[in-house]
């Protein structure tokens, strides 16, 4: 099937006006954002919404920028970048601010699809399809990101590792918008991204994002994003527990390497074997922590 169901499309002017017009249609009422995951899904017939809201209109959330102040309601200082979540792969990719504070960004784009498919999708729409495969999750999920929810109620924030309820479904609710990820920043961070996939431009095999946070010559805390690894984006989590308060090195980063690879869960595909993939978490892993605590360690000198 090559050509989407009739639909109805409703293109928005205002958040609170998409929002308005989700409230009541239940599943049948679907965002589009790039379209790039969602038109090819509804040409296959695999999703068939009765109306479709269009956000590309809504400039306000398209930016990426440094946040320093109150927090809302809890009286913290929080020192963020925030990413609206209308922001295109290409916004991401160009960003010196990322380059500059959280490179995993960077790295991730430059191997995301096409100058076509970066053009037109988004940060918002990546998240939200919530395929295991989907690069920027694991980004997101290294960082440790909040995401920013918005619906009838109000806002809502929520912790990266509470988003991804399975296989393409999120927290995100049925008359609510995802508005924005925000990102902490904390000083000795180095970051990096890693992907093994079958041809330039397509989804990944297995990707590894890694953030360390480095003081003193010892990883103080460490976020490891997998995708491709799981039914959903995974965090390796015993990986992350075996660098924590310790110096970095080769040793330290081939037993990372191996928890990772038991934290995974992937599953045999047409991309390659279950124990294939696990190899790939390992040797990914620690290829993502060499170069993450290589650029942590440059930015600290
Ligand atoms: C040829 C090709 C190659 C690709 N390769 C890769 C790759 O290598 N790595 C990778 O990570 N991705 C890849 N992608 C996916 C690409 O990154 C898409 O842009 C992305 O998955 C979806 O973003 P979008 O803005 O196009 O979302 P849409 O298609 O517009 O939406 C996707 C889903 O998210 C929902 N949604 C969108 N925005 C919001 C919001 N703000 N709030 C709530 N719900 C929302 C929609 O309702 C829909 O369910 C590829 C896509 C194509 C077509």
């Amino acid at each position: 099937m090559q050509t989407p169901a009739p639909v109805e499309y409703e293109r928005a002017i205002s958040l609170e006006g998409a929002i308005s017009s989700l409230q009541g249609r239940g599943a049948g009422a679907r965002i589009i954002a790039g379209g790039h995951s969602l038109i090819p899904m509804m040409k296959l017939r695999l999703a068939t919404p009765e109306l479709l809201i269009d956000i590309n209109d809504l400039d306000e959330l398209s930016y990426i920028r440094e946040h320093r102040g109150p927090g809302e309601g809890d009286g913290e200082q929080p020192h963020e970048v925030r990413i609206g979540a209308l922001t295109r792969h290409v916004e991401l990719l160009q960003s010196e601010l990322l380059a500059q504070r959280m490179p995993v960004f960077r790295d991730a784009e430059e191997l995301i699809a096409d100058p076509p498919v970066r053009n037109r999708g988004t940060i918002g729409g990546s998240l939200c399809q919530a395929d295991a495969a989907e690069d920027l999750s694991a980004v997101c999920t290294a960082l440790n990101a909040t995401v920013a929810i918005r619906g009838p109620e109000g806002q809502r924030l929520i912790p990266i590792g509470e988003f991804y309820l399975g296989p393409f479904m999120t927290a995100v609710g049925e008359a609510e918008i995802l508005t924005e990820v925000r990102i902490p920043l904390r000083p000795g961070a180095g970051s990096a991204h890693e992907k093994v996939e079958r041809r330039a431009g397509d989804f990944a095999i297995a990707a590894v994002s890694v953030a360390v946070w480095i003081d003193g010559g010892t990883i103080v805390d460490a976020g490891i994003g997998l995708s491709a690894l799981g039914p959903t984006t995974l965090s390796a989590t015993h990986a992350q527990e075996v660098l924590r308060g310790n110096p970095p090195s080769e040793e330290l980063f081939a037993e990372a390497g191996r928890m990772a690879s038991g934290d995974c869960s992937p599953l045999a595909d047409s991309r390659g074997p279950v124990d294939y993939k696990r190899h790939l978490a390992a040797v990914l892993t620690t290829r993502a922590l060499r170069r993450a605590t290589a650029r942590a360690l440059k930015q600290e000198t």
